[in-house]
């Protein structure tokens, strides 16, 4: 079928404000599903507008890509848990990125200008790295491989040797394009770049890591666009460049920490002095907490990483309606970095049907929590530690955090005093008012939900 230049453009552009009108559904809960919809309904104006365009003929393999490949999402979509999104999205950015290393291959002709073949090295050079970089990162998060940041001697030095063999090599392959050594050298410099890249890098990081590939494998692919001049795939993979650099910048914020320590040095090397701490621990039973709780008529969830470890959300969701039907006002108090990937704590309790009016972020919930009777921090440690507010020689001083110690009373339910993820003393726990409820999260809240039920 014959389509002119206009109506291609003109589908063009409608498909990329469906993808920015998505992408702005998705910056809230409540819309994102409608987002996610929208944004798949521009993909698919802007895949059929390119095909049209390119005057295919033959659609079989095309098809039969479509058909495996769709099947291959659906499946995973249905089967991965909701805990390991971040190792799906790890997958899916590497396979953009080993997508937009293939186009940027296969864009490669005769005639091609100066322009087209540095934009194939771009894209050959970010899809390798985001490539490979992708497969370590999954591995270190779903623990296939040791989440062990794996640092030696010299590492810096060896990285700088390659990402210069990478430079010399692409610049050699633009001199001599009909000759494909120089392509397979800069191929394989790329795949093993992205592996030396990720692999100094801790589990515990790797979300940052995560998001900054998916900025990556952006930036590949847009580069892919320019070397076979598609307009939608420049615009729509400039977006996605754009907004996994700006998530990684706000996770980076979050954690008060700059992208190059996170990428260069590995939590654990922080200086840091011992935090003092004073006061005593107050452990509480079930029981007597009931009473207080009983009594409370504003109350603040806090949840973190042990919620998710301890699966508590649903029954979190059972707390929340005893304690409203008790005549309380809950509301969750949602830190960015809480657990271990954006988002977290919003996918879970969304999962158990919190209503989304009922989660507040950090900035909304601080100048409340002097009026809160109780809150109840489940699993959280880092993001409610009041060291990151008053003591300067604190690795985590600057972070910002959910200020649970200003409620009248703090409930903190862990299962020892062990540290969270920074590894650090949390002088909360020593408060005068606070009481430490130990045990898993989700029995210690089914033993409140049990005694609030027989009220
Ligand atoms: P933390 O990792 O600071 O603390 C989690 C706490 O949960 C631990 O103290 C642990 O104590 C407790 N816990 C674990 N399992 C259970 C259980 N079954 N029942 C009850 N408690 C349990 O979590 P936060 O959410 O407060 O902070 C997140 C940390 O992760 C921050 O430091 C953040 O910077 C970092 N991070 C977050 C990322 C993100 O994208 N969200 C990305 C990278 C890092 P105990 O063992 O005693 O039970």
């Amino acid at each position: 079928m014959d389509v002119s230049p206009f109506t291609t453009e003109f589908a063009y552009v409608i498909a990329a404000a469906l993808f920015i009108y998505g992408l702005k559904l998705l910056g809230s809960a409540a819309t994102a599903r409608r987002g996610n919809t929208i944004s798949s309904i521009g993909m698919l104006l802007a895949i059929v507008a390119a095909l049209l365009d390119q005057g295919i003929v033959e659609y079989q393999w095309i098809f039969a890509g479509f058909l495996v490949g769709g099947a291959i999402g659906a499946a995973a979509s249905r089967l991965v848990q909701m805990t390991a999104m971040p190792e799906m999205v790890a997958l899916f950015n590497g396979f953009g990125g080993l997508a937009s290393l293939l186009v940027g291959a296969a864009a490669i002709t005769g005639d091609a200008g100066l322009f087209t073949l540095v934009t194939i090295v771009l894209s050959i050079f970010i899809g390798g790295v985001t490539f490979t970089g992708s497969l370590v990162a999954y591995g270190k998060l779903s623990e296939k491989i040791s989440s062990a940041a794996v640092q030696f001697g010299g590492q810096q030095v060896v990285n700088s040797v390659i990402v210069i063999a990478i430079f010399v090599s692409g610049y050699m392959f633009t001199q001599n394009p009909e000759t494909p050594l120089w392509l397979f050298v800069m191929i394989g410099l790329s795949l093993a770049f992205g592996i030396m890249a990720v692999i100094p890098i801790g589990g515990a990081d790797m979300p940052v890591v995560i998001s900054l590939l998916n900025s990556y494998s952006g930036l590949a692919a847009c580069a892919a666009g320019f070397a076979i001049n598609n307009n939608i795939l420049i615009v729509a993979r400039s977006l996605v460049g754009a907004s996994g650099i700006i998530l990684t910048q706000i996770m980076c914020k979050a954690m008060n920490r700059s992208l190059s320590n996170v990428l260069f040095s590995g939590f654990a090397s922080v200086s840091s002095e011992e935090t003092v701490v004073e006061g005593e621990i107050k452990p509480i039973s079930a029981e007597d907490a009931y009473y207080i709780l009983e009594a409370a008529t504003n109350v603040a969830i806090i949840p973190g990483y042990g919620m998710a470890v301890a699966q508590a959300q649903h029954v979190v969701k059972e707390l929340t309606e005893l304690l409203e039907k008790n005549g309380a006002e809950v509301s969750f108090g949602i830190h960015p970095v809480a657990g271990r990937m954006p988002g977290h704590m919003n996918v879970l309790l969304a999962e158990a049907d919190v209503p989304y009016d009922q989660l507040l972020e950090m900035d909304e919930i601080n100048p409340r929590m002097e009026n809160m009777d109780v809150a109840i921090v489940i699993g959280a440690n880092d993001v409610v530690n009041p060291a990151a507010r008053d003591v300067e020689s604190s690795p985590i001083y600057g972070m910002p955090v959910i200020n649970v110690d200003q409620a009248r009373t703090v409930f903190v339910l862990k299962r020892s005093m062990a540290s969270g993820f920074a590894g650090i003393e949390n002088p909360l726990f020593y408060k005068d008012n606070t009481r430490m409820l130990f045990g898993d999260a989700k029995e210690s809240i089914g033993s409140l939900v049990r005694e609030l039920g027989n009220s």
